[in-house]
């Protein structure tokens, strides 16, 4: 926990130490930040370490999950922090645009600096060099879209691996390759989500940070969980031993139970059952 209300962890990955600041909670708030990215995943509340951030993603158009993109629009242009992205499902791109624009009409000023990218399922969008979001939707009551942060960067082909530096740039000189693409899946945010994400062939497993929802611990909750397009505990649980990520990541418990009581769940029930690390970002909004 920081002093700020929020969550922070520092996972090891293949890219290095990925910091992640966050909260969540379901109908409260998700609010999940990669600041060595600038990027939220999600903008559920109000938060001052929310208007640093130059992309937003907003999943799906909940209140819990666009609850503070007004205020993060709003403390950019009173700060004049320049332009920003704000990344929505095309679905609701129209509404979004509409809501923003409303609230810079209300606060008398110019319209905000920022752009919205209408995403859809399969779509990718540059972050920064190295670093691409790639959307995918899940199975939420709602148009929702999960996304994935692939990091793309280039290898010495290798055959070239002996050759001599003069050598390489002859080659590259004549035009002939000396590098290939090389892509890895950092991390998959899967947002509101029934269990599709984790069915067999889902862009989301193969990726070594697995930000996943746990909305519904109790059996009495399952058909809450199925009819509202969330995830229960026992679909985790029937999943867990097959996850390849590195670490897992819950998010959005319900508030019908205690933060204390979720933990306790989750380490004798969740924990014992997977193959790698298990981490929440779940809080108590005050
Ligand atoms: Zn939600
Ligand atoms: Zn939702």
């Amino acid at each position: 926990m920081t002093g700020s209300g929020l969550r922070r962890l520092q996972l090891p990955t293949s890219w290095g130490e990925l910091g992640l600041v966050g909260g969540s909670r379901a109908g409260e708030g998700t609010l999940i930040l990669l600041p060595q990215l600038g990027l939220a995943l999600d903008a559920g509340r109000p938060h001052r370490a929310l208007p640093a951030m130059t992309t937003v993603l907003a999943s799906h158009g909940h209140v819990d999950h666009v609850g503070g993109i007004g205020y993060w629009a709003s403390q950019r242009q009173l700060q004049a922090m320049g332009p920003a992205r704000l990344v929505v499902p095309r679905e609701i791109a129209a509404d979004i645009t509409t809501l923003l624009a409303t609230h810079a009409r209300l606060e008398g000023g110019e319209p905000y600096a920022v752009e919205i990218v209408a995403a859809d399922a399969g779509s990718r969008l540059a972050l920064r060099r190295e670093m691409e979001l790639e959307f995918f939707a899940t199975d939420h009551w709602v148009p929702t879209l999960g996304s994935l942060l692939r990091w793309r960067r280039h290898h010495l082909l290798p055959e070239l691996a002996g050759l001599e530096g003069d050598e390489i740039a002859a080659r590259r000189r004549a035009g002939r390759p000396v590098t290939e693409p090389v892509e890895t899946a950092l991390l998959a945010y899967c947002a509101d989500s029934g269990p599709g994400v984790l069915a067999p062939g889902s862009p989301a497993l193969g990726a070594e940070v697995l930000l996943l929802e746990c909305s519904f611990f109790k059996a009495g909750d399952r058909e809450r969980a199925a009819r509202y397009g969330h995830l229960h505990l026992e679909e985790l649980l029937a999943r867990a031993a097959e996850l390849g990520c590195r670490h897992l990541v819950l998010l959005h418990a319900s508030r019908r139970h205690r933060l204390r009581e979720v933990e306790t769940i989750l380490d004798e029930q969740l924990r014992p059952a997977l193959p790698c690390a298990l981490h929440h970002l779940m809080v108590d909004w005050d």
